[in-house]
Order: C-alpha cells, then structure tokens, then sequence
C-alpha cells in the first residue's frame, strides 16, 4: 500500500522516554512528519497538510536551490579555523546591502542561532557602553540562552522570570493598543506617544537610581504577541530617548524581518527607525542552522575589550553557501513580493470572516506575519483561549497546520513559508471559515 502505518504512537514513546517535559511538541498526540515540500508537511501515513507556521523554511520545505549549495560547499570545504574565506566575505557584504539606504551598519558577526545572536547583541551593547541595564518589554520571547532568555519576558515563555529575573534587566510596558494600558485607533499617534513617554519615564527613574542602560531591545513587530504591529510613533520616539539615555537599540528580527513583512524587507522599517544592532537568524538558512548581528564597527570592535570573539560553526563557508543561495532564491522566486500580496489577501480573507464570526477579534501584523485574535467579547477582549486551541486542533484534521501565540494562547499564529499560494490562502481561510460556521 502506498498509505504507510501510522509510526507516530511509537515515536511519542520513544519521545517521552528520551526528552526531557519541558521539551514541549505541539497538538495532543502530534502526527509524525516525515516530509516537507514548498508550503507543505506530509505526515508518515501520506497526509499533507498546509504548513501556516514554518517561519524557518522562508523559501519552503525541500528547497532545490539550499540543496545543491549544502551538497557542493560539504564537498569542498567546511571548516571555520581562523583562515580567510571568501564565502564569509560574499555573505556578509549581501547582508549588509539589504540593509535601508544610508544605514550606516557595516559590520557582520555570524553565528548559528537567534538565541545566539540576541546573547551577542546584549552582550556588545554592553561592552561598548561599558554599561550593564538593558531594557525590554513585556511579552517578548527572544532566545533560551542565560542572556537571552533573561530579557525573555513572556510569562507563558519564562513564568520562572517573573519573579527571578536578574537585575540587569528592566521591564517596560508591552505598547499594544487593541488590549494594552492604552488602546487606540491604527493612526491615532497619541497611542504610541503615551506608551513611549512611559517607557521615557522608566529611563529617567533607571538613571536616578544609577542605572544607566546599555541598550533596549525589541522585537520590530511584536511576533511572540500575535504579529502585532506597534503603534504609530512609539518606536521612532523610544529609539530617540534611548540613545539620549547612552544607550543603544537592538532590532530582534529573528521572526519579523527577511521579507516576511511583504511591504518591508526589515520589520523596523515599518516605523521608520534604525537600529544600532539587528539580530537575524530562522530564516537566514531556511532550516540550516544560522544566525547573525549586524552592527557598526564602532560597537563591534568594543568586544575586543573582553577578548577574542569565535564561533566554531558560525559563518563557516557551508553556512555562508546555505545564506547565499537563500538570498538568490529570494530574490529570483520574488518571495518578499510573494509574501506582500498573499500576506494581503489572507489578512483580507481572516477579516471578511470576522464579519460572519464573532469570536474573530484584531487581525494583526503585515505580509506573511499574521495574527488572527480569538476573544469571547470584542469590547473586553476575553481571550478564547481553550476554543482557540480546539479549533487549531480542527484545523489539523481539515489539513491546515496553525498554531497559538500570545501570553494567552489565544491568536492563532500565521507564518507560513514565504512561497504561500493565493490558492492555499483561500484553502486556510475556508477551513477556518468551516470550523467556526460548523464548531470545533
Ligand atoms: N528572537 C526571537 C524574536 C525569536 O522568535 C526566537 C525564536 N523563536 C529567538 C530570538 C531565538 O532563536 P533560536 O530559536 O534560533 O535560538
């Protein structure tokens, strides 16, 4: 039979005996999935489900393009001694030319996931302010290593945080206007300017009590809430304070940039700002293991003062082949374009179906980062929580893989492979339309 048994009890076994319980999985009793292709994932019993949340993959599973580069560049060359490489040259000058017109970032430091990349950035914003506080807002993810983890602010991420975290840290207020302390139209500048001017009030109370900070960081577009956009004004206002604190601004773009806004390349090109360190990985590698900071050379070279920087695997040539054959194919199947156009009609499509059901809220975010809110009460905002996760659990079996977000479980993520078809779009927002028409 072409149908193979459905291995996925025996791998969940094997799973518990082996991994440790905070290793989490997605679904009750997840299938096993064996392969990917484009926008696809097909389980071990030859099921395919549309896949809405490998922001990994950008190009798409089993991409030809990232294939052949991984196969030529092993044969060749991979190792990361301190030599030169031109591939790590290459790479790097392709970065920095993504960059908006007159950034004036120069300098590339590789290395092999975003958790590392966040480290990297805290840490260099550290040396070269010679200072230790960083700032960060509220529900924000943003890697599982000591540092990063620790300006890992999410309560459903780190709830052990709340109450440990360390001192270097400073927590500010999460400016999202549909159900934040402020809460406002999408134009109305005086959402942003009231969760900034707080912000502000924080960097005077830090510096009165001799904490000068090293930098701020954030997410461009606030991913791990449900793609919430910020509110008009609110980042240009709180990079300003800061820098006129000494401190410097820390882009995470590990989610939100590389095209996946459509209408931008950068998610801190939306509000118009830049950034004094970026933090990029996921999609760098399209599921091969890669990650970076781009920096000025000013801030870099301050980490001379605590030694050496290495990374045995970051930016070696294999890595550098994997991010360029990325960037070409990007470019050639117009992925960023892609994510612009079918990244509007899915939003269109999530919010034509909040006219018929009321359990739609906000849908957030831009591109091919989406957040559909599920609320019981538009006014209070009552998270849908457990029918969120029951409807996910639905989707699954009409074939659309899609997931929750948010400290309250209760937006469905959308963030699929950048080559999403208008077809699929039309495909998820039916099913969805299915489930909430027919109950979950
Ligand atoms: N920053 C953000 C915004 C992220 O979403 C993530 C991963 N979800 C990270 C950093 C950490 O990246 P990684 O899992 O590659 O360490």
């Amino acid at each position: 039979s072409l149908v193979q048994r459905d291995e996925s009890a025996d791998e969940q076994t094997r799973r518990e005996q082996i991994f440790a319980s905070a290793q989490e999985r997605y679904y009750a009793s997840p299938m096993q999935i064996e392969r990917g292709w484009r926008h696809h994932l097909v389980d071990t019993t030859g099921r395919a489900y549309v896949d809405m949340v490998n922001n990994v993959t950008g190009l798409g599973h089993g991409h030809p393009g990232v294939a052949d580069a991984v196969n030529r560049q092993i044969r060749i060359l991979n190792t990361n001694s301190r030599f030169l490489y031109r591939e790590l040259a290459e790479y790097s000058e392709r970065l920095l030319a993504l960059l908006p017109e007159g950034s004036d970032l120069d300098t590339v430091l590789l290395v092999n996931s975003g958790s590392e990349a966040v480290d990297l950035a805290l840490r260099l914003a550290q040396a070269a302010t010679g200072r230790k506080t960083v700032v960060a807002l509220r529900e924000a993810y943003h890697g599982w290593t000591m540092a990063s983890d620790a300006v890992t602010t999410s309560a459903y991420d780190n709830p052990y945080a709340l109450e440990n975290r360390p001192d270097w840290i400073h927590v500010a207020d999460v400016p999202n206007r549909f159900r934040g302390t402020y809460r406002g139209e999408a134009g109305d500048t005086s959402v942003g300017a009231r969760y900034a001017a707080d912000l502000g009030g924080d960097l005077d109370a830090l510096a009165a009590s001799g904490r000068h900070i090293a930098g701020f960081i954030c997410e461009s577009v606030l991913g791990n809430a449900g793609g919430v956009l910020l509110p008009d004004g609110y980042l240009a206002e709180v990079y300003d304070r800061v820098r006129v604190a000494g401190g410097l601004c820390i882009a995470d773009e590990v989610q939100v940039g590389f095209g996946r806004m459509g209408s931008s390349f950068w998610g801190f090109e939306q509000s118009g700002v830049a950034p004094d360190l970026i933090t990029i990985a996921k999609p760098m590698g399209n599921g091969f293991p890669i990650g970076g900071v781009i920096t000025s050379k000013r801030i870099a070279d301050a980490l001379t003062t605590q030694g050496q920087f290495f990374s045995s695997a970051g930016g070696n040539p294999l890595s550098c082949r994997v991010g360029l054959a990325v960037l070409d194919a990007m470019r050639s199947e117009g992925l960023q374009q892609n994510a612009h156009f079918v990244g509007r009609r899915l939003a269109d499509g999530f919010r034509a179906l909040a006219e018929q059901h009321d359990i739609i809220g906000p849908v957030h975010g831009e591109g091919l980062y989406l957040g559909v809110e599920l609320v019981r009460d538009r006014e209070t905002m009552e998270p849908a929580t457990e029918e969120a996760a029951a409807i996910c659990e639905r989707l699954r079996e009409l074939g659309v893989i899609v997931l929750t977000t948010s400290e309250r479980s209760n937006v469905l993520k959308v963030k699929p492979p950048l080559c999403l078809t208008e077809e699929s779009a039309d495909f998820v927002v039916a099913q969805l339309d299915r489930v909430l028409s027919t109950g979950w």
